[in-house]
């Protein structure tokens, strides 16, 4: 791998106690280009621009997949980035779907390991705090015209990041705009899917809510995700979860809070399609005990409301409930706090 090293670190104008998400990055990016079939060996180099005519490919043809995913600094002062393969095999996912190049895993893995040792000092120290990377592909070929692009580039980009403190979520659940339909690409991270999802989303705002509850394209019947993250109920002390699907974003969260509820016995797990008429009267008949969003960037974001055509009801987000019980078995494995028994941190 080649190394280009910053001559002149910015880590000194960070102000690490006032982060806000995505805006800061390490000094370092990682780059590889792909053209005639075949993948450049990787280069980590100083983050900053890089340089396209205006004919750039994603440009026009939106082939632009990517992942989001976190290293933090452990008990024992290494450093853990957790489950890089299955972001790695999610990104594979991704690309066939987008019919993109795959990224041989190992060159996933070897360049976000050396990107962050480089950037070690950028791990943030303090509680709950982490090093958000963001691996991303695109097409980068230069020409228009709608065929798929010939040349594509990987990069990860590196983002210190505070603790996320949602407050009150108030979701609605969303009836007339859909996130992803049966034969889409709803179960990629393709660039499209969210900035098809900003407009729903801010027609919520403007009725007083902060995110969307995404249902089935065909009925708006299902419940699907919420926002940009995988969505779980508590219902009669169940715990109460949308099956994947072609239309479903395959969460690493949810898969690891999956694996942690049923090999711990936290608590009773159903993974079955939930219909929005259900989730209503669990709130009507008080059985609705919690409700939560599950992703990387929150880990756990408990619902406060869920409105449905014009009524709101209200959701417990107890602090001795199963999520912040779950968040906690996740968070202490992830610090080294309890023992890692899957293998879940890559440490250096
Ligand atoms: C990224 C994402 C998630 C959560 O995935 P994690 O791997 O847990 O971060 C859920 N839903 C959507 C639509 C997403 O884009």
């Amino acid at each position: 791998m080649k190394i280009t090293k910053t001559s002149k670190s910015r880590i000194n104008e960070v102000d690490f106690s006032n982060l806000v998400f995505g805006t800061q990055f390490s000094d370092h990016m990682l780059v590889a280009e792909y053209s005639e079939g075949k993948w450049s060996e990787p280069e980590i180099k100083p983050f900053g621009p890089m340089s396209f005519t205006p004919a750039m490919h994603t440009l026009h043809y939106g082939q632009a997949i990517f992942e989001g995913q976190k290293a933090y600094y452990m008990e024992d002062g290494s450093i853990g980035i957790f489950r890089p393969d299955a972001n790695a095999k999610r990104l594979n996912h991704s690309a066939r779907r987008m019919f993109m190049p795959e990224l041989p895993e190992d060159l996933f893995m070897e360049g976000i390991k050396a990107l962050v040792d480089i950037d070690r000092e950028w791990v943030p120290k303090e509680k709950d705090h982490s090093l958000y990377l963001r691996p991303f592909m695109f097409g980068s070929s230069e020409f228009v015209a709608a065929r798929p692009s010939e040349k594509y580039i990987f990069c990860i980009l590196t983002s210190p990041v505070g603790p996320y403190y949602a407050g009150n979520v108030k979701v609605k659940v969303e009836e007339t705009y859909t996130r992803s339909a049966t034969g889409g690409v709803g179960s990629t991270k393709c660039a499209g899917n969210y900035g098809g999802a900003f407009y729903a989303t801010h027609q919520a705002k403007e009725e007083g809510y902060m995110q969307v509850i995404w249902t089935d394209h065909k009925n708006h019947e299902l419940i699907e995700e919420s926002g940009t993250m995988n969505v779980a109920f508590i219902i009669n002390d169940t715990f109460i979860t949308p099956p994947l699907s072609d239309r479903i974003l395959g969460g690493i969260t949810r898969d690891s809070i999956l694996t942690l509820l049923r090999d711990r016995n936290i608590v009773k797990v159903e993974e079955r399609p939930i219909k929005v008429e259900e989730l209503v009267a669990a709130a009507e008949a008080g059985t609705l005990q919690e409700a939560f969003g599950m992703g990387t960037a929150a880990v756990i974001s408990q619902i406060s409301t869920i409105g449905f055509r014009g009524t709101d009801f209200e959701v417990g987000t107890p602090t001795d409930g199963y999520a912040m019980k779950i968040k906690k078995e996740l968070t202490d494995l992830r610090s080294g706090k309890t023992e890692d028994t899957y293998n879940w941190m890559v440490k250096f």
